[in-house]
């Protein structure tokens, strides 16, 4: 048995920061995590995917079959990734770093979460960042120069960048440069790809992480949080090398599991919904209805366009012997950028506020390859097509869905993994929007600018929807059900809300409601997805978090502007 003032469930993306920020202080900070340190591939930008996410640095889960969609997905089944290993998911991902609108925030407040809105968020952004670029006024007043995570832009590519950049002026669209309150129109990509722009290197949570930490495979996946006859978390129990141990927390503890294991391991300490939790056998401590629901995503698939040679990753490139060598005596070349999106393009199709985007329909490096998530017959006639060509993706992403999904127990033993249903297309406002984000890609794709770069286009359409005919909103609307999966960007299953909404999970100080001594800081406590991938915001929640963790406790915080 240990004392220690934070014990933290989770070394992910916000468990590493916040572990980091907590350091700061005399305070002792033992982090838990369930998986190892990170393999050394995962510091080369261009190996995220497929290396990081089928590799030991990841778990998989599959949904439970979808009802209206993956309808060309093996058992009708998405399948999830989620990083399990220091770092979590910023270890293991495309390494995107996007914060979303001003407006999300905005609507996060409104929802009553008081403190939460863009004016006070934008100062934890700030803090976090490190951003490799010249410092005006008008960079200053969004983007933060001294944080822990160092930020660039792609910066190869310029046949396509030049092309994108003259579709932009062609159409009429903002480019949007700043990251400010509104991300409307099209920007490039921001990375976080190290610290120089000449040595790109992943920068990811395992770089925060300098406090004590127990991790690895040693560390069995058995934790609970145990509580007092008052209902105060009073600490942890774990199993490491065989053995069970307590720590005792003197203060709090911390839970910082992810979007899907942050619920499971508050369910199995006893806080949840109350049926669920007696049909598993789980002693009740809190009955929160909350637990696991009102999962959040972003849903969408990618279009693969034929082009011209040198505008894009050849695959040649990916085999040819220079490009390890490149990257390995300067850091430099293809393996040097992630081969996740290029450049964003932000549109609101769906109305409302013109400035809040509800699709984001990126450009993407990702050479066309036959995916597992695919049967074969989708993958002969979607994918393979372009196989060992140069291709350019576009994808569709849902940026701010209707439809929510769940997260549940299978068993009430931790080793099972949870049960997921995302419920997709389940309001079908969002099965339309997606077909808008078709419609509006073509628009983008036909304009003078783009053709300049593109091949003829072989044809790859989908013959379970050909029933519906070409290119008709019944065609596309079949194409999007048969092909989408998500973008690992799950959270909101421990949102965070005021006491009148029933399905709350945690106060805006991300408290657990029902008990005392224990707060939840990942991604679940976010009440609805933001309008962008969710690193950048996760890292924000875990900033802001910390400095909320040292007001209660009594240390000083840095005052922000
Ligand atoms: C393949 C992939 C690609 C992605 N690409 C991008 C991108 O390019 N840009 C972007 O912005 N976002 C991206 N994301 C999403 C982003 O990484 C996540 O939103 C973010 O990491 C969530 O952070 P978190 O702290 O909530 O959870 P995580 O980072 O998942 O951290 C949770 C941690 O808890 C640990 N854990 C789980 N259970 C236990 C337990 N019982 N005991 C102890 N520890 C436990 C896990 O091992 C993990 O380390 C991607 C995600 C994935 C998986």
């Amino acid at each position: 048995m240990a004392n220690c003032f934070v014990p933290a469930l989770g070394g992910g993306t916000a468990g590493s920061a916040v572990a980091a920020r907590l350091s700061e202080t005399e305070a002792t900070v033992l982090l838990l995590e369930a998986g190892g340190s990170a393999p050394p591939e995962s510091v080369v930008p261009f190996a995220w995917s497929p290396l990081l996410a089928l590799g030991q640095a990841s778990v998989s889960v599959a949904s439970e079959p979808e009802d209206n969609a993956a309808l060309s997905s093996p058992g009708r089944k998405n399948i999830a990734y989620f990083g399990r290993v220091i770092g979590g998911g910023s270890t293991v991902n495309g390494m995107l770093f996007v914060r979303g609108s001003g407006y999300d925030f905005d609507s996060w407040k409104d929802l009553g979460n008081e403190g939460w809105d863009y004016r006070s968020v934008l100062p934890y952004f700030k803090k976090l960042e490190n951003y490799q670029a010249e410092r005006t006024p008008s960079k200053e007043k969004y983007r933060g120069f001294a944080g822990p995570v160092s930020v660039s832009q792609v910066q190869r590519w310029g046949k396509l960048r030049s092309a994108i950049k003259a579709a932009a002026a062609e159409l009429g669209v903002a480019f949007n440069t700043v990251g400010g309150k509104s991300n409307i129109g099209i920007s490039w990509a921001d990375c976080v790809c190290g610290q120089s722009l000449a040595n790109h290197h992943r920068v990811s949570g395992q770089s925060l992480a300098n406090h004590h930490r127990v991790s690895g495979q040693s560390l069995d996946n058995h934790h609970q949080i145990t509580f007092d006859q008052q209902k105060r978390a009073r600490g942890v129990e774990y199993k490491f090398k065989g053995q069970t141990h307590r720590v005792v927390a003197t203060k709090e503890v911390v839970l910082s599991a992810g979007a899907l294991f942050t619920p499971q391991l508050l369910m199995l300490s006893g806080v949840g919904p109350p049926q669920m939790l007696t049909e598993k056998g789980i002693e009740v401590v809190s009955a929160l209805p909350g637990v696991g629901q009102n999962l959040d995503n972003h849903p969408g698939f990618g279009m693969q366009w034929r082009v011209k040679p040198g505008v894009t990753i050849s695959i040649k490139d990916i085999f040819n012997p220079k490009t390890y060598i490149e990257y390995n005596l300067k850091r430099s070349g293809v393996l040097s950028e992630s081969m996740g999106s290029m450049a964003h393009n932000f549109v609101n199709l769906g109305g409302g506020n013109p400035d809040w985007p509800d699709l984001d329909l990126p450009w993407t490096l990702a050479p066309s390859l036959p995916t597992l998530e695919l049967e074969k017959k989708a993958n002969t006639q979607l994918t393979v097509p372009h196989v060992l060509r140069d291709t350019l993706a576009t994808r569709v992403v849902l940026m701010r869905p209707r439809s929510r999904g769940l997260v549940s127990l299978r068993s009430a033993d931790v080793a099972d993994l949870p049960l997921i249903r995302n419920n997709f297309f389940q309001d079908p406002y969002d099965l339309k929007l997606m077909v808008k984000g078709i419609r509006e890609t073509f628009r983008v794709m036909n304009t003078t600018a783009m053709r300049e770069i593109l091949l003829p286009q072989p044809d790859t359409s989908l013959k379970a929807c050909l029933r519906y005919g070409r290119d008709t909103d019944g065609y596309w609307e079949c194409f999007v059900r048969h092909v989408v999966g998500q973008d690992a960007h799950h959270c909101c299953t421990a949102k965070m809300s005021p006491p009148t909404d029933p399905m709350g999970v945690v106060s805006p100080r991300l408290l657990v409601r029902g008990v005392s001594g224990l707060r939840v800081v990942d991604a679940s406590v976010m009440p609805h997805v933001v309008s962008a991938n969710t690193m950048a915001s996760t890292y924000m929640v875990a900033e802001k978090a910390s400095d909320m963790i040292k007001q209660d406790w009594g240390y000083p915080v840095q005052q922000l502007y």
